[in-house]
């Protein structure tokens, strides 16, 4: 039976063993998959080999460290840095980043859309920022301090702080932050965000499980809004296609993922 795990610390709100453990159950898949609290991410790769696991997908705080691990990259994860997700093939670990393009679906739904603009520039906001301007958006990244923007900065993207940032029309306003995650906390300050969400074509959210500050304000302002569930669902069917070498269409991974959310 092949074994598949999560990695990451904390480790145990994860949704992700439910997700393909659907899937494999689905489809009479010989594996299972569960979950590792990992404390030390240089050893990432020891224990994913001690384990004698075929694949890992990674969450906060050891992206990175996943995207060192490796043997191979794709040409994606290369790029920004970060590996959600790894499988085993000949003794070699073939990383990959299946965020971004899980983001990407994930607000598909809200179509036509040009202008986006980010709030927060942490590591999912580099990965998304990334796809986003490979489709051709246009996208801002703001942020509280100005440390993490000199990447964006150094990208080509607009970026601003909140003190001199200034309010315009955005078609999709998105969260980046963890702001809103364990606390009741807005990802800017309230004023500057009750002057663009009126404005927006939507306001979207990758926090998942709760209805955060930021999407409640969206909703009193009648914008529609998106919070993560999506990008975390599209995510797991795109590392379940590495993860059965494409047995499944992304569909059939879907329609079975799926339940993991209304369970
Ligand atoms: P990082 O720790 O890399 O970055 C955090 C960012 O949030 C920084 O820009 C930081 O600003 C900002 N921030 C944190 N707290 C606040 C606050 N109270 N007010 C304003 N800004 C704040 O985080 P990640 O990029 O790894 O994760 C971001 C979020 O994405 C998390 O909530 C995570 O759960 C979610 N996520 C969801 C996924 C899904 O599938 N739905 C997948 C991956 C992540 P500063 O630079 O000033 O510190």
């Amino acid at each position: 039976m092949q074994q598949f795990a999560i990695f990451g610390n904390p480790v145990s709100h994860s949704k992700s063993p439910l997700m393909h453990n659907l899937v494999f159950k689905g489809y009479n898949y010989n594996a299972c998959y569960g979950r590792y609290l990992l404390e030390d991410g240089e050893k990432l790769r020891e224990k994913f080999l001690e384990l004698g696991l075929k694949g890992i997908n990674i969450t906060v705080p050891h992206k990175e460290d996943a995207y060192r691990a490796c043997d191979f990259l794709d040409e994606f994860a290369q790029k920004v840095g970060a590996v959600n997700t790894i499988v085993k093939r000949d003794g070699k670990l073939y990383g990959y980043n299946t965020d971004a393009p899980g983001f990407l679906k994930a607000i598909s739904s809200f179509e036509p859309a040009k202008s986006v603009l980010f709030l927060g520039a942490g590591g999912t906001a580099r990965s998304t920022s990334a796809i986003l301007k490979d489709k051709g958006y246009d996208v801002t990244i703001l942020n509280r301090s100005k440390e993490r923007l000199e990447y964006f900065d150094q990208e080509g993207f607009e970026t601003a702080l909140f003190e001199d940032f200034q309010p315009r029309h955005f078609d999709l306003i998105i969260n980046m932050t963890s702001a809103g995650l364990a606390d009741e906390s807005l990802p800017a300050p309230r004023e500057l965000l009750q002057r663009i969400i009126p404005q927006a074509k939507a306001c979207i959210d990758v926090i998942y499980g709760k209805e955060t500050p930021f999407l409640k304000l969206a909703k009193e302002y009648t914008v529609p809004t998106k919070d993560g569930s999506d990008m975390l669902l599209y995510q797991g069917v795109i590392a379940c296609e590495y993860f059965t070498n494409h047995t499944y269409t992304a569909q059939e991974i879907e329609s079975k993922m799926k339940k993991a959310f209304i369970l």
